[in-house]
């Protein structure tokens, strides 16, 4: 039996489980169930105490790539396997994301949302692919797939993370000295890091304050990793001409906010790449199997770091 948990298009969910696991019993928490048959767990945003009445679990699903929720929680011991997803439909959609946010400054068009406000035709100089200099922080199943879709479109396209890797057309840099070029070195600076105890503060006034002047912050990752206040400043005083943000913390934003009336702040509701229930739902299947079978889904969460 799964227990299936999710605030948002439970059916679609149920639909897309029941296509890929025929056999098995899949039920949530409106259903008339025995937690002691419960043996897989799918959820997203579980709340504290989910997992407690489920004695007998052989494995967990995250149905989305973070899993940062699903870490450092008395209700779920580091021994029953956990699984996240690994793309499965969102590399695509970051990629879609990412490309918007570059865009919209190299073409100006924040500038032009802003002259409309004031009635005002006014033309600015566009700048060329090889003008924006993108940084990628964290180069896993997402960020990979930005920083070589965006180098393959001409975009001079830098990276980072802690293990050196290949990866054709971006240069890979690594340690504190590698973040330190990346920052000194992108017009656009994007978050693909994983919410970590390393990662958590990280994008603060010292490292945000050596972009070079009118660069671009784009948080796709979670809004841990930035100090709102120190970017506000940075902000506020020009020497950042825009922030894009889809995570933030906490979610929802709270309504007494800056960020939400900030002029040079955009605010998505995380959504930069939501999780396609299907795709999900297979991958999902894929993984259970294995895990029965004594197997290593590619997902599966080696550490309990956070990622
Ligand atoms: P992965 O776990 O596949 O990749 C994480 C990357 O970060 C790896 O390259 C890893 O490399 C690097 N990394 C980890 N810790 C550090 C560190 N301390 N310093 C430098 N680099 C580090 O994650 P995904 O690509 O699947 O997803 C990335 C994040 O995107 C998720 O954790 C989630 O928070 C966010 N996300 C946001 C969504 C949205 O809609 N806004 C949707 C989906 C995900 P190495 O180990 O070598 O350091």
């Amino acid at each position: 039996m799964l227990f299936l948990y999710v605030e948002q298009n439970q059916n679609t969910w149920l639909e897309a489980l029941q296509k890929w696991c025929p056999s098995l019993s899949v039920v949530t928490q409106n259903d008339a169930y025995d937690p002691e048959q419960v043996r897989w767990v799918a959820a997203w945003n579980p709340p504290p105490g989910l997992f407690a009445p489920f004695q007998q679990l052989k494995g967990v699903f995250a149905l989305g790539a973070g899993v940062d929720a699903f870490v450092r929680r008395p209700d779920l011991a580091d021994n029953i396997p956990l699984v996240r997803l690994l793309d499965a439909g969102m590399a695509q959609q970051m990629v879609e994301y990412i490309l918007w946010s570059v865009l919209t400054v190299q073409r100006d068009f924040d500038t032009y949302a802003q002259l409309q406000q004031q009635q005002t035709w006014q033309v600015s100089m566009a700048r060329s692919r090889a003008e924006m200099r993108l940084g990628v922080l964290g180069l896993g199943a997402l960020g990979q797939s930005v920083a070589q879709q965006l180098a393959e479109l001409g975009y001079p396209v830098q990276g980072w993370k802690r293990s050196a890797i290949d990866l054709p057309g971006v240069d890979v840099l690594t340690g504190e000295a590698g973040l330190e070029q990346v920052i000194r070195h992108s017009d656009v600076l994007i978050s693909l890091l994983p919410n970590t105890p390393q990662t958590q503060g990280l994008l603060s006034y010292e490292r945000l304050s050596r972009l070079p002047q009118g660069a671009v912050l784009v948080n796709v990752a979670r809004g841990v990793q930035v100090v709102d206040e120190d970017l506000i400043r940075l902000l506020d005083d020009g020497h950042l001409r825009l922030a894009v943000l889809d995570v933030f913390y906490p979610e929802p934003l709270p309504s007494e906010h800056p960020f939400w009336a900030h002029p040079k702040v955009v605010v998505t509701p995380h959504v930069a790449a939501e999780t396609l229930p299907y795709p999900a739902a297979e991958q999902v299947a894929e993984s259970l199997r294995q895990l029965d079978q004594g197997e290593t889904p590619a997902g599966l969460v080696t550490g309990r770091e956070g990622y």
